[in-house]
């Protein structure tokens, strides 16, 4: 019975922290197998020009379904994968693949579409991204022009000087930059003018609050107006309303992203998708919402 009660014991002590670590690491264990598995992919979300209502993009983002795990949240999986050093080796299986399936779906709608892909500071700092991107755009036949990428404001003021040059790099290759989640992080205005930003991304967070919260909507508004004074295109990320889609239009936003127009969205889904986010009245208040 000793045996009995030490297992007791056991279970009893058996500490939530150490299920917790039991459980990250296979999680880790599991990401490192991902993409030799087959169970990373991407979904790409339409971006869409104010007012018209013209999907004139796409962001890709990436997806990882594990057979137990099931669907796991990039917020969760983006973070281990960089900390256990494979971020780099996803990122430029993803920029491949994207390239691909970006130049698919014009080819399907007859078009052209820009693709964004995201970078992480890290990623941004790798020294065979310039190589990655020539290699992904010259494989694909993917026009460079449609192509941009996405950092976040700090991946700026980190090692800025490598940084610039691999920026300059990128520019010169005719790759678009855009600045995610603009507002949330540190941002420095000389770096916005240094580095020729072709987009501010608003956050989400100031974008769900704007349509009721005055200082939401002051930041919003402010975001649009500098952007404009730069001459720098703006788009809303996170738009999920009516309301918020109402203010956008009322501000001059130039174009929005989110759950309103449609989901993050396989090639196939996104191409099927797009006749009906077009035909959306965008300015007519008893307009429902797109079916995607
Ligand atoms: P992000 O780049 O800011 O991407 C926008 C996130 O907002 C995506 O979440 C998207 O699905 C979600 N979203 C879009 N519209 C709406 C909306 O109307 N409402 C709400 N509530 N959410 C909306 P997701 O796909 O879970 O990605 C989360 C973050 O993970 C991304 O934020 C990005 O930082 C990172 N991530 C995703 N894919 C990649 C990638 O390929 N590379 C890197 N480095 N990071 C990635
Ligand atoms: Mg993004
Ligand atoms: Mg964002
Ligand atoms: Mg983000």
């Amino acid at each position: 019975w000793a045996k009995e009660a030490g297992r007791h014991r056991m279970a009893m002590f058996a500490p939530k922290m150490l299920e917790d670590a039991y459980s990250r690491l296979s999680m880790e264990g599991a990401l490192r197998q991902a993409m030799d598995r087959g169970e990373l992919f991407m979904e790409y979300q339409p971006q869409v020009a104010l007012p018209s209502g013209k999907v004139i993009g796409m962001e890709a983002l990436l997806r990882w379904r594990h057979p137990k795990f099931g669907l796991v949240s990039p917020a969760h999986f983006i973070p281990m994968a960089e900390k256990i050093g494979i971020l780099p080796e996803f990122g430029m299986w993803l920029m491949r693949k994207s390239c691909q399936e970006a130049k698919w779906i014009q080819e399907k709608l007859g078009r052209r579409v820009s693709l964004s892909v995201n970078l992480s500071p890290h990623q941004f700092a790798q020294a065979k991204l310039l190589r990655t991107i020539e290699e992904s755009l010259d494989e694909s036949g993917l026009h460079p022009n449609d192509l941009e990428i996405e950092i976040i404001e700090n991946t700026l003021m980190i090692n800025s000087s490598a940084n610039m040059k691999t920026l300059q790099m990128i520019r010169d290759l005719g790759v678009g930059l855009s600045i995610d989640d603009f507002g949330t992080g540190f941002c420095n205005f000389n770096y916005l003018l240094q580095y020729q930003v072709d987009r501010l991304k608003i956050d989400q967070s100031f974008v769900r609050q704007a349509a009721s919260d005055v200082n939401a909507a002051s930041v919003v508004r402010t975001v649009i107006a500098m952007s404009h004074g730069l001459g720098v295109k703006v788009i809303a990320e996170g738009v999920e309303t009516r309301d918020q889609l109402k203010f956008l239009l009322r501000r001059r936003c130039d174009q929005a992203q989110g759950y309103f127009f449609a989901r993050p969205l396989s090639p196939e889904k996104f191409v099927e998708a797009v006749p009906g986010i077009e035909r959306m009245n965008l300015s007519d208040p008893s307009g429902e919402r797109a079916a995607v």
